[in-house]
């Protein structure tokens, strides 16, 4: 089936012809042809297109997917140049749920609320496409939040706080955090910027420090590898 994550079925859907243009001509669908739809419960269906012009479809039947229950937060700051967007897109197709863009005490990239604004709308973009490509069957959020103190980290059963000091005591092994907790299901991933994490960020409650590895991953990296073991490990 072409997966078609967007079509929601509830009145507040609007982007039908947006989705009928690219799975009409883009996808190149005609009449009989199946696709797969995600309604606002996030229940999947088996649909087949019964008119091309406008777009109309018969729902067949439900059908039972196998879904993800490790819910995924990545906490991570804005990153220069293109890295962010490669990240998230990256991150949406390796299983992450909601991103949350925190005030990194020594990021390099800072936007005003006009900016941040124009960058929201390219993210979303970007998210949507990666979820539909990969045939996901919800789509990650993103949002703007305040520094890390200022995220309610209790809300998470863990917080996998990835610090860049490999020599720090407090750290352990990703592996053996996963290991060790195996009842979960709502997770957060924090990371910091390219300068890394200051001082006084370390000293927030609840978290469970890890380290990735003994090599010192890129700011768009981190997340990508943690996602990747999660996933490997848990799902
Ligand atoms: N400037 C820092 C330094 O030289 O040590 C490196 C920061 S690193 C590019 C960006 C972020 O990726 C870090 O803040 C951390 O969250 C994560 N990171 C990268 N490598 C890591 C590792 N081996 N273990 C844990 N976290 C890592």
């Amino acid at each position: 089936f072409f997966s078609l994550n967007t079509l929601k079925l509830n009145k507040n859907y609007t982007d039908l012809e947006k989705d009928a243009h690219h799975m009409l001509n883009v996808m190149r669908m005609s009449l009989g042809d199946t696709f797969r739809i995600v309604d606002i419960d996030n229940k999947v269906y088996k649909a087949e297109i019964t008119e091309v012009s406008p777009l109309t479809y018969l729902t067949i039947e439900e059908i039972d997917v196998q879904k993800s229950n490790i819910s995924k937060t990545v906490i991570c700051p804005l990153l220069k140049g293109e890295k962010f967007d490669f990240m998230i897109q990256k991150a949406t197709e390796l299983g992450a749920d909601v991103f949350l863009i925190y005030e990194a005490d020594r990021a390099v990239v800072k936007l005003d609320d006009k900016k941040r604004k124009n960058r929201l709308t390219r993210f979303k973009k970007i998210i949507q496409g990666a979820s539909e490509q990969s045939k996901r069957l919800t789509v990650p959020t993103i949002e703007f939040v305040g520094n890390l103190k200022s995220i309610d980290l209790s809300q998470y059963d863990l917080n996998l706080f990835a610090y860049e000091d490999l020599n720090f005591t407090k750290s352990e092994s990703l592996i053996d955090v996963l290991n060790n907790n195996k009842k979960f299901d709502n997770l957060s991933i924090i990371f910091g910027p390219e300068g890394g994490f200051s001082k006084k960020e370390i000293e927030v409650d609840n978290l469970s420090f890890v380290k990735l590895g003994e090599r010192i991953l890129r700011a768009e990296t981190a997340p990508l590898y943690m996602l990747s073991v999660i996933d490997a490990v848990m799902e």
